[in-house]
């Protein structure tokens, strides 16, 4: 999922069907900026909030005598974030955001800047601190040794200069020689096994119709930009002339005896291809269209390979089940082979190799490298090293470092009151499936059975994974290559094996969450849990509009225009009668619609079709969280107004609170064409504009913006 400068993400190019809360894309954090620490866990008993000691949903009591002031600082929500010029009932984003807006520019080394930015900033600076400590080296155990040898290695740039190529090298003898079948096919297997996807990719996971066994899924892969899009489309001409410029500097680089022009020209006629035969973003969410079995035998006679070598070569066996999801890419990729000689090839392997590892490559490559993410991002400046050394060490060594993260900085207490708080969410959620007026009561049956049956897990996993590779201190781009290879097998040598359900796809500082449908289990790391979403010390309005929130949208994934598709047991099975799928789809289409309206540059709108399972999981999501909060405070003795706004206001805020933010314009135009989320100030717009709660809690007149008078609804 996590790609550089969140250029690289290849999430979006292969079957991996995990929903998540937000593209992660390990933005690059701004330079010296004063940060906040990591909030102590607070121990005093706390007002408003859900008390961890009391898991059962039982509002504590009043915070004050009664005439006290409470004001929205008091149930942990921001007044300076708020632009009260403004009417809720026409922007209410805006209302929510215009403070906060007003007084954070996005700094020059971030594309995008928000609330999950700002946590990531404080989880990133909290990972340094452990990897400084670490790299010190005294009296560590082997583990802190392993993490502060490898962020060390990053950290030295001198050696990094003084190396040279030389880590790279034995992979750039089999890039640069091809020169026949058999050489072409080395390189692509030398270059898979230290995952630079080139042509295709490969991932094992588990099988959409057998969920318990995991299967080789192959699918098209191998461009240097975004998206097939920018290889096609007239409006992002630019963005690809960058490319080709970039492009023919950084082979340059390597090779410069040869004309840096000759040598793009290669890379972009082989990707262009590609890009020609791969899917668009919204084709790819077909989950049958991209669900198509076959079996080596098959393949072998399709793609004239040396399969047998690959295998050796890569050091992996395919499953004997393998999903294509592109045939006519594979039945076209003998004839692709054959159309460019060995040498553009070479070309093409060379850019990949060197582009994927720039990092750890002499500055002059790295800087290159980050011209590309300018270009695409309207990033301004490079990210300081060391962060950036924080994102590589993640990277390589997730877990290792997730461990010491969450014993440092993740009460346990959270951990209750997150469960608590999951568990309201998917009581409400029950409750308003069986409310639902336009889905037969056996449907209605399965969909509860399949909800009873979310996994959930909070905080982070119950098992930690090893990292069994060197790691040297002086060798840093070595050990990316060690990383990568030992990520790569142990991820592909899964196929054909069961699915271990316990193992977590993200790491426990990301702020972020999923839902993953073929596990039917929803996971919500450590890394999110914290304000403005969480906070013990917060209102149940504002812990419920935050983190609630986010909760209920990882639950309604499991029945999105996707996750509808698979049963409780994570199988890709039609488990709805002919009717009610036909009234839900024509629901999602409403969403779909309404969301194509919105403009997010000029004339440039929302995907409604690549967005529909998030939008759907935002409607879902914060109508299930205002139930719940609904429900925890029903009994309680007393509601409480904070600076003059309700509790159902509070919630409302706390929604539109958590997803401030702002990106550059390139960025925004990326992210449209690849980001199966909408632009954060369109999934509060559009999740709170349908929703009658929210229009009532702000006495929104019929007919404004915030309250229109076609509305949509699907859970
Ligand atoms: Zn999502």
């Amino acid at each position: 999922m996590r790609g550089e400068g969140g250029v690289r993400s290849r999430a979006m190019r292969l079957p991996l069907v995990a929903l998540t809360l937000a593209m992660a894309c390990t933005p690059p954090p701004p330079p010296n900026q004063p940060l906040p620490s990591m909030p102590p866990p607070k121990q005093e008993p706390i007002p408003l909030g859900v008390s961890p000691a009391a898991p059962a949903p039982a509002p504590a009591p009043a915070p004050s005598a009664p005439g006290e002031k409470v004001t929205l600082a008091d149930v942990g929500l921001e007044s300076a974030s708020l632009d009260r010029t403004v009417d809720p009932c026409v922007d209410f984003y805006q209302f929510a955001c215009g403070g906060w807006l007003r007084s954070n520019p996005i700094p020059a080394d971030r594309a995008r800047w928000g609330r999950f930015s700002e946590i990531d900033e404080r989880n990133k600076l909290a990972l340094r601190t452990l990897l400084e400590e670490a790299a010190k080296g005294i009296g560590g155990d082997a583990t802190t040794k392993k993490l502060g040898d490898f962020y060390a290695s990053c950290m030295d740039e001198a050696a990094i200069e003084a190396a040279g190529l030389r880590s790279i090298q034995p992979l750039l003898d089999k890039t640069t020689k091809v020169k026949d079948a058999k050489s072409w096919l080395a390189a692509v297997a030398d270059l898979h096994e230290v995952g630079v996807w080139v042509v295709w990719g490969e991932v094992a996971f588990a099988d959409l119709k057998d969920s318990l066994t995991n299967v080789t899924y192959l699918d098209t892969d191998g461009l240097g930009l975004p998206d097939r899009d920018y290889y096609v489309k007239p409006e992002l001409r630019e963005k690809l002339d960058a490319y080709t410029t970039h492009v023919g500097r950084l082979l340059a680089l390597a090779l410069p005896n040869a004309k840096p022009e000759a040598l793009a020209a290669d890379v972009i006629a082989i990707e262009t291809e590609l890009a020609k035969l791969t899917k668009t973003a919204v084709e790819k969410r077909d989950i049958d269209g991209s669900y198509n079995p076959t079996d080596a035998k098959k393949l072998a006679k399709q793609v004239k390979l040396d399969w047998k070598a690959y295998a050796k070569a890569t050091g992996h066996e395919f499953s004997k089940k393998i999903i294509l999801g592109t045939p006519k890419f594979f039945a076209a990729l003998d004839k692709v082979r054959a159309k460019f000689k060995f040498s553009q090839w070479a070309n093409y392997f060379t850019y990949h190799a060197l582009a994927k590892n720039s990092l750890g490559l002499p500055k002059a490559y790295d800087t290159e490298v980050f011209e590309l993410a300018k270009v695409l991002t309207g990033v301004e400046a490079q990210q300081e090293r060391s962060k950036r050394c924080v994102t590589a060490t993640q990277q390589g060594l997730g877990e290792l470092l997730g461990q010491q993260y969450v014993a440092k900085h993740f009460p346990s207490s959270s951990k209750q009151t997150a469960t608590m708080l999951v568990d309201a969410i998917m009581k409400s959620m029950g409750e308003q499936i069986g409310r639902l007026d336009w889905m037969s009561d056996p449907t209605k049956q399965i969909a509860q059975g399949k909800l009873a049956k979310v996994v959930r897990m909070l905080g982070y996993p119950d098992k930690w994974r090893i990292y069994d590779f060197e790691v040297r201190r002086e060798d840093f781009a070595g050990n990316r290559l060690r990383a990568a290879a030992y990520d790569t097998r142990r991820t592909l040598v899964r196929a054909g094996k069961p699915v271990d359900r316990s193992e977590w796809q993200m790491n426990t500082y990301d702020v972020n969450a999923y839902y993953d449908p073929t596990a039917n289990n929803t996971a919500l790391p450590a890394g999110i849990l914290q304000p403005p979403f969480f906070g013990q010390d917060r209102s149940v309005a504002a812990n419920l509009g935050g983190i609630g929130m986010v909760i209920g949208h990882e639950l309604t994934h499991g029945f999105d225009d996707q996750g509808a598709q698979f049963d409780a047991d994570g199988n890709l099975k039609k488990w709805w009668s002919k009717d009610d799928l036909q009234k839900f789809q024509d629901r999602g289409t409403c969403v779909a619609d309404q969301y194509s309206t919105f403009e997010a540059l000029p004339d440039q709108f929302v995907q409604g079709r690549l967005t529909l399972g998030e939008n759907i999981a935002d409607l879902g999501g914060v109508k299930m969280a205002f139930q719940a909060y609904r429900s925890l405070r029903k009994d309680a003795a007393k509601a409480f107004v904070a600076d003059g706004f309700t509790e159902d206001q509070q919630f409302f805020l706390a929604v539109g609170q958590a997803w401030c933010n702002k990106d550059r314009p390139a960025e925004v135009q990326r992210r449209l064409t690849t980001d199966p989320h909408s632009p954060p100030k369109f999934r509060v717009y559009g999740a709170l504009r349908n929703l009658r709660e929210f229009s009532d809690a702000f006495k929104c007149a019929a007919g404004t913006p915030m309250n229109p008078a076609k509305t949509c609804a699907v859970w």
